[in-house]
C-alpha cells in the first residue's frame, strides 16, 4: 500500500532529512581520508544524529549493528563499519538515515579516499548523474518505471551495470514502504506517481557485472567480479511540479 503524506507529515520528514543531508554533504567530505576507519566514521555520524535529537535509523534495523552502512570498493551495499583503515585510492559509499517523530530519512553518497583513479571518479560521477536522470521523470502522472528506466539507460550508456537485487523504496513511518523503486525496467510501467508520495531513489552502479553475493556476515554485499560499485541516494517528495529532494543540501 502506497501511503500519501499530508503537509504535516512532510514537514516532519523535511526535518529528519536535514540532519542526513548535513552529515552526507557537509560533514563527511571533511572527515573521510586515508587512515580513517569506517568504525570511526560510524561513531561520528551517530553522535551527530543524536546531537540533533534524532535516532539513527539503521542501528538495529533488521539487526544491523551500526548507524551507517560503509561499503568500500567492491562492496555494493550493507558494509558493516570495522577497524580496517581506508586506503588512498579507495572509494567508500556511506548510506545512513534518521528517525524524527516516527518518520524516516534515508540517503547515500560515494566518496573518494584521497586521490582516486579516473575510472573510479567517473563511476562516482555517473552514479550520481543517473539519480538525477531518474528523477527528471519523478513527476505526478508518470510511473515508477519511468524513473527506473531512465536510471538504467543512463548508467548502461557508460558501460556500467545496475544492481537488480536491491532497489529504492517508498519511505515514511517505515524505512521501506511501497512502492519498490528499481534501477531498471520499462518506462510506462509500475505504480503511478502522485503528489505527497515519498520515495528513496538509489542507483547502485557497478563497473563490471551486476551480479552480487552476500558475505558470511549476512550483510556485506559485494560484486561477484570484485570490481568497484557506487551508490547515490536521496529521499524525495513527488509534487505537482519538480520533485523536492529532501536529503541534499541546497
Ligand atoms: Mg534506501
Amino acid at each position: 500500500m502506497i501511503v500519501i503524506k499530508n503537509e504535516h507529515e512532510l514537514e516532519i520528514m523535511r526535518e529528519a532529512a536535514k540532519v542526513t543531508a548535513y552529515i552526507l554533504d557537509e560533514m563527511l567530505p571533511e572527515v573521510i581520508k586515508p587512515g580513517m576507519t569506517t568504525a570511526a566514521i560510524d561513531r561520528i555520524v551517530e553522535a551527530e544524529i543524536r546531537k540533533n535529537h534524532q535516532v539513527p535509523a539503521f542501528k538495529g534495523y533488521g539487526g544491523f549493528p551500526a548507524s551507517i552502512c560503509a561499503s568500500v570498493n567492491e562492496t555494493i551495499v550493507h558494509g558493516i563499519p570495522s577497524h580496517l583503515k581506508l586506503q588512498e585510492g579507495d572509494i567508500i559509499s556511506v548510506d545512513t538515515g534518521t528517525i524524527y517523530k516516527g518518520y524516516y530519512s534515508d540517503a547515500a553518497r560515494t566518496y573518494p579516499v584521497g586521490q582516486i583513479s579516473e575510472e573510479a571518479e567517473k563511476l562516482i560521477r555517473v552514479t550520481r548523474e543517473s539519480f538525477f536522470k531518474g528523477i527528471e521523470n519523478a513527476r505526478a502522472g508518470n510511473r515508477i518505471g519511468d524513473i527506473s528506466h531512465a536510471v538504467q539507460v543512463y548508467a548502461e550508456s557508460h558501460g556500467y551495470s545496475v544492481v537488480k537485487e536491491f532497489v529504492g523504496h517508498g519511505i515514511g513511518t517505515n524505512m521501506h514502504e511501497d512502492p519498490p523503486v528499481p534501477n531498471y525496467g520499462k518506462a510506462g510501467r509500475g505504480p503511478r506517481l502522485q503528489p505527497g508520495m515519498t520515495i528513496a531513489v538509489e542507483p547502485m552502479v557497478n563497473m563490471g557485472t551486476d551480479k552480487c553475493v552476500v558475505l558470511e556476515d549476512e550483510w556485506t554485499t559485494v560484486t561477484v567480479d570484485g570490481q568497484m560499485s557506487a551508490h547515490y541516494e536521496n529521499t524525495i517528495i513527488i509534487t505537482d511540479g519538480e520533485p523536492e529532494i529532501l536529503t541534499m543540501l541546497k
